[in-house]
């Protein structure tokens, strides 16, 4: 074992030399855990550990350490960039006046509740500390419903500035600042320069990327400043920011494509000023949502957002009569002023009013603000009385709705936005030239490069396949992320069940031309990092094993971390009737499709549900499919459903499931008597369903149970032949109980 050698800092000597007389910097340079102890119970202020560049395994890094405000200790990468901790490490910080810098955290995940924490036990914290420039990728627990934080901040005067954030896939908030004791409220923490990247949607409540405070104690000011990050498709769930506590400032960031909003879900007093969403048409995609009181929101610039609801560019909750601390309290004095919005689809005030939100906003202003739409509509929707917001000096390029129009004036000569404002008589409407969106270039650390994470179908090289004998097989081993398999015609006959665990694509010339009859119980299980697509074949089970509950193509059985997308066009399905209960496609447990598509397909009978998406029966809000859809398609001789699709759970923390079912025939579904809803499509709990133009021929019903949230369910042009019409079952108005994001 190496023992810590540590030499003269020419630098940090002649420096602290100069403040004071008594204090010499070390640079301390370690290679080891036990050379890091040594180093660190030798550390006085002023000194330098090094961390020698290299890949340490498992190593859970506790700092504590005591700097001063002149001279802190600072525990730092030999070269930026240059240490990686991987495996089962973390970070946790105790003490005053530290500085942690240029450390990346990859391959592997924290043992414990955090990746970096600032305090190493409930009462040792960490204050006046610095980290910058530290990057934690892809370092998420394998267990995605394993809960931990990135990163926890605790005490008070921290700073998390500079640093690079992507790929959180479990569950947990990515940047929590607790204010769990009296020694972590009115911190005055400060969140800056940092690049938020890509979180996939969890499918659940928990993929908040920063939370200020609990609901438990909203009531205290945490006076934390976020200033000058950028969010980049932070979509985990419906809040990309959760505030739960007051006086904080929130100032120059910029949301890219993030589908959510900065939500001011408990506390008072809090300030959104500079901010820049930009939605770009992106599905779901929202700006800052108020609820409570004092707050104000000035100055941000917002630009094609599309998303509704809670999740709209802007909205104004009613509240709760003597709210309880955890629900909605009323928005009281809320300041809205010099923002502009740019094709911003909806902009929703008292919204979510109900029976329980019966108090809407009070005694609040919106002025100032420019409301333009160029190439969207915008519509403004009122929940409840909204009189208590006073309207005046705004202005929109359109007529607004009637109830607002005399706080408005219209200027149908508003085509240019690049200056965010307009004067009328000589008073600025909407938000200051100044407010500009950040380029993802401005922050993180300048010397890590960020990471693209999906991979679009077809990006990569076409690879020419011969039929034969397990030729898939060895053709996907051999195959790159974004490849197409082009399969030359013939019978394709698998042995093995292939793994697919990049994004791959199969395509042949022509339904039956080209046939692939896998041998096992499964053709493809896709699995992490895995998205599917497949093209002009035919898909038959003749050769599969003679036993109950085989399936064509299913995902992992238990445990994916990754989200994938499953995209089938031209394909025919056919005999999978061996033995019962054969499935065209079955979700494992937490597993989840960000898109399932099936479209322009044929279906022949199947012994089993085409699409079993139905795993998560615990009803904590978790479920397999974000968006579903099926167009023009036909079914014949299924014995069980078409599709089964389950979303249990009252939280109201996502945007889907989403189903579109167009165009399709549906002739003998559902009949089996395994097929237990007794439906060819069961849905329970999706948020958006959309069936049109479908004919439904001698089948069991459709099943739609709304049990969470706002439920959009259409139907349309729908032809019943010997099947009984659509059932739809609301519990929402049979059961009230508490719904609501946390
Ligand atoms: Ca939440």
């Amino acid at each position: 074992m190496k023992v810590a050698s540590a030499f003269r800092s020419a630098i940090g000597f002649i420096t602290f030399l100069a403040l004071n007389s008594t204090v010499q910097a070390d640079n301390f340079i370690v290679d080891s855990k036990q050379s890091y102890l040594d180093a660190l119970a030798s550390a006085v202020p002023g000194d330098d550990i090094i961390l020698k560049n290299g890949t340490y395994q498992d190593f859970e890094i506790k700092f504590q350490a005591q700097g001063s405000e002149e001279a802190p200790i600072t525990l730092r990468a030999e070269s930026k960039g240059g240490v990686i901790l991987s495996g089962q490490s973390n970070l946790s910080i105790a003490g005053s006046h530290l500085v942690v810098s240029g450390l990346v955290f990859k391959d592997g995940y924290s043992p414990s509740g955090s990746v970096i924490s600032y305090r190493t036990s409930k009462d040792e914290l960490a204050n006046y500390t610095r980290v910058t420039e530290v990057v934690i990728e892809d370092y998420s627990k394998p267990d995605k419903f394993e809960n931990d934080y990135w990163v926890a901040l605790y005490g008070k005067h921290n700073r998390l500035d500079h640093s690079y954030l992507a790929g959180k896939r479990n569950r947990g908030v990515t940047v929590a600042v607790r204010l769990n004791t009296a020694d972590s409220i009115e911190n005055y923490h400060q969140i800056d320069n940092n690049y938020f990247g890509y979180r996939p949607e969890l499918g659940s409540n928990g993929g908040e990327t920063l939370r200020i405070g609990t609901s438990h104690y909203s009531l205290e000011n945490s006076f934390t400043r976020v200033e000058n990050n950028v969010f980049d498709r932070c979509n985990g769930e419906v809040e990309i920011i959760s505030v739960k506590s007051g006086g904080n400032v929130l100032d120059g960031n910029t949301f890219i494509e993030s589908r959510g909003t900065l939500t001011l879900r408990h506390g008072n007093g809090n300030t959104i000023t500079n901010n820049v969403f930009l939605g770009n048409g992106v599905q779901n995609t929202g700006g800052v949502r108020i609820i409570n009181a004092n707050q104000e929101v000035a100055n941000n610039v917002f630009k094609e957002l599309t998303g509704y609801r809670f999740g709209s560019g802007f909205t104004v909750m009613n509240g709760v009569p003597n709210s309880p601390q955890n629900r909605y309290h009323q928005v009281r004095n809320a300041n809205i002023h010099h923002n502009t919005f740019i094709d911003v689809s909806h902009i929703q005030l008292a919204a979510g009013a109900d029976e329980e939100r019966s108090a809407p906003p009070v005694d609040s202003i919106f002025s100032n603000n420019l409301v333009v739409a160029n190439d969207v509509p915008t519509s403004f929707s009122f929940f409840d009385d909204i009189s208590g917001i006073k309207f005046t000096n705004n202005a929109a390029n359109y007529s607004v709705e009637s109830q607002i129009e005399k706080g408005f004036t219209k200027r149908s000569d508003l085509i240019n936005t690049s200056s965010n404002s307009i004067s009328i008589n000589g008073m600025q409407v909407g938000a200051d030239s100044s407010v500009k969106a950040l380029n993802k270039e401005d922050v993180g650390p300048n010397w890590y490069k960020k990471k693209v994470y999906v991979t679009p179908f077809s990006s990569g090289n076409e690879v020419s396949v011969e039929p034969g004998v397990n030729t898939l097989f060895e053709a996907v081993a051999k195959a790159q992320d974004g490849d197409v398999l082009v399969l030359n015609d013939g019978v394709y006959s698998e042995e093995k069940i292939i793994e697919i665990n990049k994004t791959l694509s199969f395509k042949g010339s022509a339904v039956g031309k080209v046939t692939i009859q896998p041998q096992r119980s499964a053709l493809f299980e896709i699995s992490d990092n895995g998205s599917l697509q497949i093209e002009e074949v035919t898909l038959a089970g003749t050769d599969a094993p003679d036993a109950a509950g085989n399936t064509f193509i299913r995902t992992k059985k238990w445990g994916m971390l990754t989200n994938y997308r499953f995209v089938m066009t031209n394909v025919k399905v056919t005999d999978l009737d061996i033995n019962h209960s054969y499935h065209f496609f079955s979700a494992g447990a937490r597993s989840f499709a960000a898109l399932l598509s099936i479209t322009n397909s044929q279906f022949d009978t199947i012994s089993g549900h085409v699409l079993a998406l139905n795993k998560e029966k615990d009803d904590l809000g978790i479920y397999n499919v974000e968006v579903l859809n099926l167009e023009n398609n036909t079914f014949n001789d299924v014995s069980g459903a078409l599709a089964l699709v389950y979303r249990g759970g009252t939280d109201e923390s996502t945007f889907g499931p989403k189903v579109t079912i167009e165009k399709n025939v549906l002739t003998n579904v559902g009949l089996g008597k395994r097929n237990k809803r007794k439906a060819s499509i069961f849905l329970h709990g999706v948020q958006k369903t959309q069936i049109r133009n479908n004919v439904f021929n001698a089948s069991t019903p459709v099943k739609i149970e709304h049990t969470v949230g706002e439920p959009q369910t259409s139907y349309s042009g729908n032809k019943f032949n010997d099947t009984s019409d659509i059932n739809i079952i609301d519990y929402l108005k049979v059961k009230d109980e508490c719904r609501c994001p946390e």
